[in-house]
């Protein structure tokens, strides 16, 4: 009798135990998994899955119809810091002062960069229980006391800077590699954008209970055009050496998604990660495509602000969709935080909306009645009001109105025959603008953007006429 009992009780404990476990280690039964995925300066044109057709972008293409592709998924500023200040805290960076990028003195100077009084997605996602990580580029505070550790990551592997050499090598506090705040020895790094691979999947793979959350910043394709034989290799068939390189540099990071993905799925992780893909800004100016639309990295046109964009979660969203309603980075926050189980409405400083009821067919309202744009010291900026957009350039003293869906390379400046449509976007923009408060450090861009649009002014004026036969 005894003897029964006791196996009863063995049986019974095992059991207890088994379900614990199998509980703990049913990874579809936990809050999701998040994955941003970064990258810097990449064009519009520039991934398979947008219709570019030079560089090889297999893995992205491939996860990209595993979920939503935006096609009009912008950024909230043409320019590296500023749009990650605005991606980080789902709020538009000129509501803190943080819009335009920052002077290189930043690095002694804690009040230049994204404030600590700003929460970040990281700090929100802590109060969900997630741990988390930043890796890559940080650039929105050169000053240790704004470093990611004091933003809200339990763990940091990247540089603090706005650019780095892809062999690791230091070249000042900003452009060192560091790992939780040490520098790494150089002959821990092979090529920058393998090591930001190498990392997150070391951070995906840890034993751990905690649902993770992880910001992979590549620097790349961001200058300097460095790339290693293997990815020069799949781009040999680009004639034009500038860009071959480039495109290189994009394979790299094509090659280190998909080697995350196939972590996510050894790891059976992968139907219950929400992984978000875009850009930071619109394609340089040099080696970058951003057809069909004009301009480029620092300008708000379409070229300068729309980027390669797509969400993947297998659990929740389904896959083969494209979504053209206009949608901003700003989303990212309210989304995955979403996602994480918060609740989204007791953020009220969010300026970004929770794309997850719109990307499942919920509702099929547009998502932002409008976005706007301020830039070079806040005398550019730009209002998108439905298909209209209203875009004044830092050195004209006339608005240009365009209507993106019916032209989308901005060809036609419609202004001068909808000057009621002029002055409501001009209205919403003051209206939108008087929330903000001015920048908070000198645009060490402007200057030459200026010196720039009116070097081009100077030789369109002068250009002579055609001569008549
Ligand atoms: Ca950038």
């Amino acid at each position: 009798m005894i003897y029964n009992r006791s196996i009863i009780l063995l049986l019974l404990f095992g059991l207890c135990i088994f379900k614990a476990f199998g509980q703990k280690k049913d990874p579809e039964n936990q809050k999701p998994n998040i994955i941003v995925i970064l990258t810097d300066d990449q064009g519009w044109a520039d991934v398979g899955f947008n219709g570019g057709t030079d560089i090889p972008t297999p893995n992205l293409d491939r996860i990209a119809a595993e979920g939503v592709i935006f096609s009009n998924g912008y950024v909230s500023h043409p320019y590296c810091s500023p749009s990650r200040a605005g991606l980080l805290t789902g709020r538009y960076q000129a509501r803190f002062g943080h819009d335009c990028n920052m002077p290189y003195t930043g690095e002694n100077d804690a009040s230049i960069g994204t404030p600590l009084s700003e929460k970040m997605i990281s700090e929100a996602l802590k109060e969900q229980g997630y741990r988390t990580s930043a890796i890559g580029k940080w650039h929105v505070g050169d000053h240790p006391d704004l470093h990611p550790t004091n933003q809200g990551f339990d763990h940091w592997f990247g540089f603090a800077g706005g650019g780095m050499n892809y062999w690791g090598i230091p070249q000042g506090p900003l452009q060192t590699i560091l790992r939780n705040g040490k520098p790494v020895p150089e002959n821990e790094l092979s090529y920058l954008t393998d090591d930001f691979t190498n990392e997150a999947i070391q951070f995906i793979t840890k034993k751990e209970d905690q649902p993770f959350f992880i910001y992979l910043a590549y620097n790349a394709p961001h200058a300097p055009d460095q790339a290693t034989e293997n990815y020069l290799k799949e781009t040999k068939h680009i004639e034009y050496g500038g860009r071959s390189v480039y495109g290189a540099m994009v394979n790299a990071v094509d090659n280190g998604v998909g080697k995350i993905d196939s972590t996510l799925i050894a790891n059976n992780l992968k139907k219950n990660t929400l992984l978000i893909y875009l850009s930071d800004n619109g394609g340089r100016s040099q080696h970058a495509d951003n057809k069909p639309f004009r301009g480029y990295k620092g300008m708000i046109y379409e070229g300068g602000i729309k980027v390669p964009f797509f969400m993947t979660y297998p659990k929740e969203i389904l896959k083969n969709q494209h979504y053209d309603h206009m949608i901003s980075a700003l989303d990212i926050f309210p989304t995955v935080l979403d996602a994480s189980g918060a609740n989204v409405s007791k953020e009220k400083q969010l300026d970004g909306v929770n794309l997850l009821p719109y990307v499942k067919g919920t509702t099929n309202k547009p998502p932002h009645e409008a976005l706007f744009w301020r830039s070079v010291g806040g005398f550019e900026y730009a209002a998108r009001i439905g298909d209209y957009k209203l875009y004044h350039r830092a050195n004209e003293k006339n608005l240009m109105l365009f209507n993106i869906k019916n032209d989308p390379y901005e060809r036609n400046n419609i202004a001068n025959d909808n000057s009621v449509i002029v002055q409501e976007l001009e209205l919403a923009y003051e209206e939108w603008n008087a929330k903000n408060i001015p920048h908070g450090w000198e645009d060490p861009h402007a200057e030459n953007v200026l010196k720039e649009q009116n070097q081009l002014n100077a030789i369109r004026t002068k250009a002579l006429p055609l001569k008549k036969n």
